[in-house]
């Protein structure tokens, strides 16, 4: 008999989701990883036959998924979640919160926020981020760099004032300076984390500031992230500045492309699906946000139509005072479900299409599906583990429809990301998670202090 191979870690037993390309779910599976990188993935019966590991973790009645992806979130609003009145809509909602909070918000607020995002949504999966931008990014970048989770983020910029929004504009000069410092300064990353360019997007940007941050982006090969479309306002807004709609206006600028990820986009045409088709773009779906402030998704969204026209749509949880929850899991369940009510079509929707958003085509998004997005071999080792072993999970038929449907994100048990566990057995192990709660309740008094907001609902706190 042949020799076995040495590995790092064999994870055995358990169904393997692979998202590879012919979607294998693997019952009795097993992924090999060393070092970094996953070495093979198969049935377990077979990958024990031919590895010899250091270390093997049973996954039987475990459910093993390429680590999620959290395509859209904001350090800098964490802060304040729960503090904005909630019958706010989007534009009322933005203006209040960056009016009366977001400007008060210092780095230490961004990074100890940024960190309880990041604790929050890795126990329910996720191994990779993509954050909106934030005013600190030299210290954010070091400061959430260190709970070992990849990610890409970037310095929130926009030039123009749009509907009164005036908080924090910055000029076009440096938004562009202070940008490509940022590229060059951390072209490298701090560890899994690296910088991509980021605008503020919708009517807050210049023509100049969108064109020269996607040669930015080209230039560093990297991103550009931006949010569009989310609301009516956006589109008239667009109309009667450009005489085009957002993603129109885009692509006449040729601002659009395989390296830029839009976010919200529940305002678009089937013109405007076409573009983002024919040009690559990635859209950034955000459904929790759309509902809770009213960006009107069961009445325009257009997800099914974009994906059937083979747009790449990535899903993440957005701002914590928007959204207001970073569980993957209960994403997964909004991005599977609203289709099929809004379209009044059980089929518009499913737990595969779900699972893909928050897996591959997050990393499509964010230009990384080479090396993350699926569990196959050569690719980076970033697995997240769910034990099926819970109220939550049985009667199990089917792990996807379980995993979607039926699962709570804290049925996460063990995340995995480039080889190392940063949880197992849902402690977390690079940083402190209780120094992170009582950080921000700490800091939170400062935040209440400085705002000066009340506290907002009609019932009576005594
Ligand atoms: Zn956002």
């Amino acid at each position: 008999m042949a020799a076995k191979t040495r590995v790092d870690v064999l994870i055995e037993n358990g169904t393997v989701v692979t998202v590879d390309p012919q979607r294998r779910v693997i019952r009795n599976g097993a992924v090999a990883i060393t070092r970094n990188r996953i070495k093979d993935v198969g049935k377990a019966s077979a990958l024990k036959k031919k590895y010899e590991a250091r270390r093997t973790y049973d996954a039987t009645m475990k459910l093993v998924t390429p680590g999620l992806i959290n395509a859209h979130i904001h350090f800098y609003h964490h802060m304040h979640r729960g503090l904005s009145p909630e019958t706010l809509a989007g534009m009322p909602w933005s203006d209040f919160v960056h009016r009366k909070v977001a400007t008060i918000v210092n780095a230490e607020d961004e990074i100890w926020g940024g960190l309880g995002i990041l604790v929050e949504t890795l126990k329910t999966g996720v191994t990779t981020f993509l954050e909106a931008g934030s005013y600190n990014i030299g210290p954010v970048i070091e400061g959430v760099s260190r709970i070992g989770m990849r990610g890409l983020m970037g310095r929130r910029s926009f030039d123009m004032v749009s509907q009164g929004h005036d908080m924090l504009v910055d000029s076009t000069r440096k938004c562009l300076n202070e940008n490509e410092k940022f590229m060059k300064d951390y072209r490298g990353g701090v560890g899994l984390v690296k910088p991509c360019v980021v605008v503020v997007g919708m009517g807050r940007c210049s023509d100049r500031l969108y064109v020269k941050s996607k040669e930015m982006a080209d230039k560093y090969r990297t991103i550009l992230h931006m949010h569009q479309a989310n609301m009516i306002e956006n589109v008239q807004e667009s109309l009667s500045m450009n005489g085009a709609r957002p993603i129109e206006h885009l692509y006449d600028i040729g601002v659009l492309g395989k390296n830029v990820a839009l976010t919200h986009m529940v305002h678009v045409s089937a013109k405007e699906i076409g573009l983002l088709a024919r040009t690559g773009t990635n859209v950034l779906h955000c459904p929790s946000t759309a509902m809770k402030i009213s960006y009107g998704l069961s009445a325009f969204g257009k997800f099914p139509e974009m994906m059937e026209a083979g747009v790449n749509v990535a899903i993440g949880t957005d701002a914590s005072d928007c959204s207001n929850f970073n569980d993957m899991v209960r994403l997964m369940y909004l991005a599977a479900a609203t289709p099929k009510d809004y379209r009044y079509d059980p089929a518009a929707g499913s737990a595969e299409k779900a699972i893909e958003m928050a897996t591959i085509n997050g990393a499509r998004a964010m230009n990384m599906e080479r090396e993350i997005g699926s569990l196959e071999p050569g690719k980076k080792a970033d697995v997240a583990i769910f034990d099926m072993k819970r109220p939550d999970w049985v009667p199990l038929y089917n792990e996807l429809q379980n995993f979607v449907y039926s699962a709570q994100g804290n049925s996460c048990e063990s995340v995995m990301v480039d080889g190392k566990f940063v949880m197992e057995n849902r402690e977390v192990k690079s940083i402190d998670e209780t120094e992170v709660v009582e950080r921000i309740s700490r800091l939170a008094k400062g935040v209440m202090k400085r705002s000066k907001v009340p506290l907002y609902s009609p019932w009576k706190f005594i």
